[in-house]
């Protein structure tokens, strides 16, 4: 059970008899009760004790009772409240008037009765216990209210934040689909530095890759910002400290805090740094490091922020899936069998073919032959027409081949403006008949513009070889070929040449 806690009262009363009776009273009902006979003195107890309630006389020598109530008021805190009951003479009407005017919650006219005394200090102490539980509940309420309103700063914010983030990461998102539709890796990668640089608005950014099958090193690929002079040098051994670094936080690292980090010196990181670069990621293909992007600092200068980091970090999670996508692109392409321009076989399909074919013309002595084929001056049709139309008379050229080799010839596509014709079973003879003919549908073949050509027409050099009699591997037949297909340009083009032993075999351009 609750104690009833006992109550403080302190009584301000000059007539020491009237303070005798009065206290003596009180305690016997149960108050603690302290006496001050000047307004001076009740003042000071009223600070040390801090009374319950508060019984004062208003006539008083020195300070008067209306001073004192005026102090006792201006110093009540917020998280209590202290009746005063005034207690003056009959005379004193006046003063009563001034007293409840001043704060004061009741009054006595003396004589009175301490009965009605007692029900009155209960009436007070009744209130001031209302009152107390008032102000409780205002102070936990104005401290709620502060609680509330600073959530709802913080949800603003936030709400602030996350349509931020929904922004960036739509832009994100977008950026996502984009590059990783770009399978040509020269492109991807441009466009990888051009959303860089675009994102972050950062002053430079620097592509590095492996870019030979099983280096061990990273060199640069592209870079926009930079001048090559800056990085001609630049390679990043794939043991280098930088990628060990990367490897073990695999996030965007400034390099400042990598270069704090390493305990060895690493001189990439260093030449990194000069060219003004200053944040570096790893991009992974299969779970190894098989590119980095660095980019500088922003043109204005501003650091990047936590969601920029975040965001940097997802957008190198997304250039490496787009760049392992056109890595596995060029795998297949790689693999491929066929030529995505004029839809001929290609070079792979070419040797491959070719080697089988002359093992089966040694197991069943049947002859083969090969025709190289190259357009003559080519390079005059490109730069006059354009790239497009050469590409277009070389689709032509692939269907002049295609209709004049017969079902077991292989065409194919030897490099850029070259044709291989492998022709199985075909003697030297019956070589230099088809060479001839489709030497003859090339030049008959109109082609946009050929007039601009130095002969008025596109025409082909043909270079010929058979086994029997000019090679015994697939190698010799092709390098005996590619010497006809010389000779010929040599002397005038637009004629095939067989091969024989006086065409010489050295001195060759560099086609194989
Ligand atoms: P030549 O008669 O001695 O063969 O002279 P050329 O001009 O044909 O020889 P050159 O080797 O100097 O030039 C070959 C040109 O073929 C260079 C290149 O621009 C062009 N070329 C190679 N591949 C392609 C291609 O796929 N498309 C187009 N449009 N041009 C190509
Ligand atoms: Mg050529
Ligand atoms: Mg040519």
């Amino acid at each position: 059970m609750e104690e009833k806690e006992t109550k403080k009262i302190l009584i301000i009363e000059d007539h020491k008899d009237m303070l005798l009776i009065l206290g003596r009273f009180l305690e016997e009902e149960g108050f603690l009760v302290s006496g001050a006979e000047t307004a001076e003195m009740g003042l000071d107890s009223f600070r040390q004790e801090q009374p319950d309630l508060i019984l004062l006389d208003l006539m008083l020598p020195g300070m008067s009772g209306l001073e004192a109530l005026q102090i006792f008021r201006a110093e009540t805190n917020g998280t209590t409240y202290v009746p005063i009951l005034i207690i003056t003479a009959k005379s004193g009407i006046e003063d009563i008037v001034n007293g409840l005017g001043l704060g004061a919650d009741d009054y006595l006219v003396k004589p009175f009765n301490l009965e009605e005394l007692k029900a009155r200090i209960n009436t007070a102490l009744r209130i001031k216990n209302l009152n107390d539980a008032l102000l409780q509940k205002k102070i936990e309420l104005e401290k709620a209210n502060q609680q509330i309103s600073q959530l709802n700063q913080r949800l603003l914010e936030k709400n602030q934040e996350l349509r931020r983030n929904v922004f960036n990461l739509h832009s994100l998102f977008e950026i996502s689909i984009e590059l990783n539709s770009i399978l040509e890796l020269d492109r991807l990668i441009n466009s990888v530095l051009l959303t860089l640089v675009g994102q972050f608005s950062s002053k430079n950014a620097l592509f590095m890759m492996v870019m030979k099958p099983n280096a061990d090193y990273l060199e640069v690929m592209n870079s926009k910002g930079l001048h090559k002079k800056e990085y001609e040098n630049l390679i990043i051994p794939k043991n280098d400290p930088i990628i060990e670094a990367l490897r073990k936080n695999p996030v965007p690292t400034s390099l400042e805090s990598i270069d704090l980090q390493l305990k060895e010196r690493s001189e990439s990181l260093h030449q990194l740094k000069k060219m003004g670069l200053e944040i570096i990621t790893p991009i992974f293909v299969q779970n190894a490091i098989e590119a980095l992007v660095a980019i500088g600092p922003r043109v204005s200068g501003r650091p990047f922020d936590r969601v920029e980091w975040e965001h940097f970090r997802i957008l190198s999670n997304i250039i490496s899936i787009a760049v392992s996508n056109a890595m596995l692109y060029n795998e297949v392409k790689q693999l491929s069998y066929t030529d995505g321009m004029t839809g001929l076989h290609n070079f792979r399909y070419f040797s491959l073919r070719l080697k089988e074919e002359v093992s089966r013309h040694k197991r069943l002595k049947s002859p083969i032959s090969l025709l190289i084929l190259d357009v003559d001056n080519f390079k005059n049709y490109n730069d006059t027409l354009g790239h497009p139309a050469g590409d277009e008379v070389l689709r032509k050229i692939a269907m002049v081949l295609k209709q004049t080799a017969r079902e077991n010839d292989i065409v194919a596509r030897y490099g850029g403006e070259e044709f291989a014709v492998i022709l199985p079973g075909t003697e030297r003879k019956g070589a230099a008949i088809v060479a001839e003919r489709i030497r003859e549908n090339i030049e008959q073949t109109p082609f946009e513009h050929e007039e601009i050509q130095p002969q008025g027409k596109v025409t082909v050099s043909i270079g010929a070889a058979s086994m029997p009699p000019d090679a015994k591997t697939a190698e010799e037949l092709t390098k005996k070929a590619d010497a006809a297909l010389y000779y010929a340009k040599r002397h005038g083009r637009n004629q095939v040449k067989l091969y024989t032993p006086d065409v010489p075999m050295d001195d060759l351009p560099g086609t194989l």
